[in-house]
């Protein structure tokens, strides 16, 4: 099929940075928008597996009532569930402490001689240490080498990263572990020492709703489509190439004329479909998701547990029947490994996590995997000076004519949709 309508706008992408983006060019008066996704749903990373009675997400997805993404689509909040969840490590030790610093489990356990440990090693990483050039060197400042070892925070960045600390570069660090800086201020621990309750989380924590994020965002994609936007998913993109003052996407037998492109989709597919060369160097994750029901005595109470042990591959699990309720009695629940820590194997991943759990006194009982998932293109990770890779593939895109963003297209570590959904504003904003 060959489109006759020239687009005023072609958006590539229906995750969050696509459905904010056709919102924000609807409000800039762009009248004729598409919207392309080779994923035949909505939602982009954010993906749901249901599996008989069960449905498990790809990862630890949690939401605020908050969220700008809920001024562009307030039909949406009401579907949600609240929750109240909790987040937990275990630790090196084998005790389930607080996410991510323990004062009691980290500091005050390590005994006297522990605590003069960590103190003269933070002194020393403040003011002896003269570069910090990677994530590695950045945690080591805040909370010092002894810190960094005992509370399992080094063992944690490497499951999370798939690559040794110190290979991956600065920038990515502070993006992703600011919470480092913010937590070992002497103002923060102080706060932590005190007890100071004073931080009474003011918005609601939300959940997808149980039928999946493709009902949630189909409530979003009503409302474009209300407003005139076309919607095309399952449609792999081949081509883009330019055509006079706009732009032509040749999906299989189809083909879309289009006077803008915006791109959200990974970064390298973008420039291949542009024919633009790729770049090897800017990788991401592959994320491994193995998905178990329970029934027994699980060994913790909080909804999400952080692995910080030194060993066992598995980065996180989420406990979904805390959030919907157990099933026949059963709980249910998914655990994130990163494919490289686990050799890229599915069953590596499964066995090792079982032994890990049953070593650290957890889900002692009838534990049962009823699937997985591999998940390409999980999160970017920065490595080898990813950042002026990114800045020059951007650039090769920009010279096409492409608006590439968000956290595939601009391959950016956006942590939440609320950050995607003020970038994607933003871009939007500054272009107009
Ligand atoms: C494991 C995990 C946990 C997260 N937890 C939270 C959370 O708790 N709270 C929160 O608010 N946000 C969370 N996020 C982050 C949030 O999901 C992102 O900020 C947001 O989804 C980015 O939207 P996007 O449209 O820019 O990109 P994406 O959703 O990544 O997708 C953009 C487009 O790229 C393409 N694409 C995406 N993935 C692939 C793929 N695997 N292969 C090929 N093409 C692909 C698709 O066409 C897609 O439409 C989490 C993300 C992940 C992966």
């Amino acid at each position: 099929m060959v489109s006759t309508v020239d687009y005023d706008a072609i958006i590539l992408g229906a995750g969050i940075t696509g459905l904010v983006s056709a919102s924000v060019l609807k409000e800039q008066g762009c009248r004729r928008i598409i919207v392309i996704d080779e994923f035949d749903r909505l939602g982009g990373n954010h993906i749901d597996c249901s599996i008989g009675p069960y449905t498990f997400d790809i990862g630890s997805f949690i939401f605020q009532d908050d969220s700008p993404l809920l001024a562009h689509f307030p039909e949406m909040l009401s579907d949600y569930v609240p929750i109240d969840p909790s987040w937990g490590k275990l630790t090196p030790q084998g005790a389930v402490a607080s996410y991510p610093l323990s004062i009691k489990e980290d500091i005050l356990r390590s005994g006297l001689w522990g605590c003069a440990r960590i103190g003269l090693s933070v002194l020393f990483s403040r003011f002896a240490r003269a570069k910090i050039d990677n994530a590695r060197d950045f945690a080591r400042y805040w909370i010092g080498d002894y810190l960094l070892r005992r509370s399992g925070l080094e063992s944690y960045m490497m499951r999370f990263f798939g690559v040794a600390a110190e290979k991956v570069d600065l920038d990515f660090a502070e993006k992703r572990m600011l919470w480092l800086k913010e937590h070992s201020s002497p103002k923060a621990l102080l706060r932590h020492l005190t007890r100071h309750k004073s931080v009474v989380p003011t918005n609601r924590q939300l959940a997808r709703p149980r039928s999946g994020y493709h009902d949630l965002y189909s409530i979003a994609a009503e409302k474009l489509r209300r407003q005139g936007v076309v919607f095309r998913l399952g449609c792999e993109i081949d081509l883009i190439r330019k055509a006079g003052p706009g732009f032509v996407v040749e999906a299989g037998d189809d083909r879309y004329v289009g006077k803008r492109i915006i791109s959200t989709i990974p970064i390298n597919r973008a420039l291949a479909s542009c024919r633009l060369g790729v770049d090897a160097d800017l990788t991401s994750v592959t994320l491994i998701s193995l998905f178990f029901s329970f029934s027994g005595r699980r060994g913790f109470d909080c909804s999400v547990l952080y692995n910080f042990s030194h060993d066992g591959c598995w980065k996180r699990l989420t406990v979904y029947s805390d959030f919907y309720g157990a099933i026949e009695g059963r709980e249910y629940f998914g655990v994130e490994v990163i494919a490289s820590q686990a050799r890229d194997s599915i069953e590596f991943a499964e066995q090792d996590f079982r032994s890990h759990v049953s070593r650290n006194n957890l889900f002692a009982g009838d534990l049962t995997l009823e699937g997985s998932r591999l998940v390409p293109h999980a999160y970017p990770v920065y490595v080898n000076r990813a950042q002026e890779k990114v800045a020059a593939a951007l650039a090769k895109l920009r010279a096409f004519g492409v608006e590439s963003f968000g956290r595939q297209g601009g391959f950016d570590y956006q942590p939440t949709a609320r950050v995607s959904t003020q970038n994607a504003e933003a871009q939007l904003r500054a272009r107009a």
